[in-house]
């Protein structure tokens, strides 16, 4: 804490509000300043190193010291610093990055749209369905089916996808039309003796109801992320979306990928939906795609949703959507460029090699305790705590029981993050074996740090 208040630290306070933050505390704790990163790591102000465990926001998978991207901005910047895609106007990297992502798409897309935010790329997910709905004489199927505990961003109609409350709460959300199911979590919503499959097919007869219930006529699309991210590293139960896209095509209901934390490696296959089956007809990506060197977002969209879209803009005149910023040129480089590192390093191969380690090394943290549930795939994953391992009761939201680990984990020189009972972790996929030991160990330590808190009555 600094006392000057001319300093970063009280200057912040004064002007800056964060997001996704307690704003009571940051005026009485203030911010964790950030000078630089060092590859899989980032300095802070007093100039300690800490392991960026989450890659930011599950996005900064080639770390924080890749010149290659550096490079690749910076001749875009001198090139050709900023042009619009309004209008017919284009540029080389956009045109290229669009025929890439069409090229390498889970499922046979056949155009791609960009905007800035994982957010926005969702947002055009859910107008482009309408229109579409519209175009092919059907305007009233319209409703889309998300998950509870699923993050899909946080501009108005995103935040309605979002299937956590807090993000709804004195928002006025969810618009009208949002429908959550829900969450495939088997630890928190399997009933007692049920296998992943009976779960999976009990969830996907829910999904069958509620479409019932609504009218298949007024639903036009079901929204998931492979893995749920924020919601704490969600890892569907098998044959999870074998059994749901059976519904979703018996009813016509279009099927939005949300790949913006999956995409690009982070499950051990390029894309979460090759990971576990899923055949999308739009596809949203962000975060990977330029490992968060700059911001860029790309909704896909299959071959049958862009004919009725040519269709909709004959008859209308136009395609009225996009963003000032949608395909920026930096943006645009930087994704190429990210996408041919990833090509060149085997960036998918890397992470099957290494993420045994982080996945069995957390495993074995099973029988601690505090530990209720560790999952995870690839590059990602979770330990849910409980008080009580044979009946799986939750800690008391208000002692944020895992933010508190967060917060010992930390103090080892990691940066994790912690959501209601979840520890969660998404390190940059260049992390190496070595670097994962580190975490592990700062793991571990903290659970039974964190134990004797729990052990001590909170105190
Ligand atoms: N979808 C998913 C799965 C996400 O994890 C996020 C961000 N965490 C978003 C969408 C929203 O992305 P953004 O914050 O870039 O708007």
């Amino acid at each position: 804490m600094s006392a000057d208040l001319n300093s970063p630290f009280a200057r912040d306070i004064a002007h800056h509000i964060h997001p996704q933050t307690n704003l009571r505390r940051h005026e009485a704790e203030g911010p964790l300043l950030i000078e630089r990163g060092d590859g899989v790591y980032v300095v802070d102000a007093d100039g300690k190193r800490l392991l960026e465990g989450m890659a930011g926001l599950w996005c900064a998978s080639l770390g924080f010291s890749e010149t290659r991207l550096v490079d690749a901005a910076t001749r875009q910047m001198r090139r050709l610093p900023y042009m619009q895609t309004f209008a017919h106007r284009s540029f080389d990297p956009v045109v290229e990055l669009s025929a890439e992502l069409v090229g390498m798409a889970p499922a046979p897309m056949s155009k791609a749209l960009f905007a800035c935010s994982g957010s926005e790329a969702n947002d055009t997910a859910m107008k482009l369905v309408w229109y579409y709905h519209h175009a092919i004489g059907r305007p009233e199927k319209r409703k889309i089916i998300s998950r509870r505990r699923s993050y899909h961003g946080t501009t108005i109609a995103s935040a309605s996808l979002t299937g956590l409350a807090n993000m709804h709460q004195d928002f006025n959300l969810p618009l009208a039309g949002v429908v959550h199911v829900t969450c495939p979590h088997h630890y928190r919503e399997g009933l007692a003796g049920e296998t992943e499959e009976d779960f999976a097919a009990r969830l996907a007869a829910e999904l069958e109801e509620v479409i019932e219930r609504e009218g298949p006529e007024t639903i036009g699309a079901f929204i998931a992320e492979p893995v749920m991210g924020t919601g704490g590293v969600v890892v569907p139960p098998r044959t999870y979306f074998e059994r749901v896209q059976a519904v979703l095509r018996r009813h016509d209901i279009l099927i939005i990928a949300d790949e913006v934390i999956c995409g690009f490696g982070r499950t051990g296959n390029m894309w979460g939906s090759q990971t576990y089956g899923i055949k999308p007809d739009i596809v949203t990506c962000a975060k990977g795609l330029s490992a968060a060197y700059f911001p860029i977002s790309a909704t896909l969209v299959s071959q049958a949703i862009y004919d009725a879209m040519l269709a909709e803009s004959d008859k209308l005149g136009n395609f009225s959507h996009g963003f000032t910023y949608g395909g920026h040129p930096v943006g645009a480089a930087v994704a190429r460029e990210t996408l041919a590192i990833y090509r060149e390093r085997d960036i998918v191969g890397h992470v099957r090699r290494v993420a045994p380690r982080l996945q069995d090394g957390l495993r074995r943290l099973s029988d601690h305790r505090l530990v209720g549930e560790v999952r995870g795939v690839g590059l990602m994953a979770a330990i849910e705590l409980t008080m009580d391992k044979a009946a799986r009761k939750p800690f008391p939201a208000e002692r944020k029981v895992a933010g508190h680990l967060a917060g010992a984990i930390h103090r080892r020189g990691v940066l994790l993050r912690g959501l209601g009972d979840a520890l969660m972790l998404s390190p940059p996929l260049i992390i190496e074996d070595a670097e994962i030991d580190v975490i592990l160990s700062a793991v571990a330590e903290s659970l039974d740090e964190t134990q004797a808190w729990v052990a001590g009555g909170f105190g």
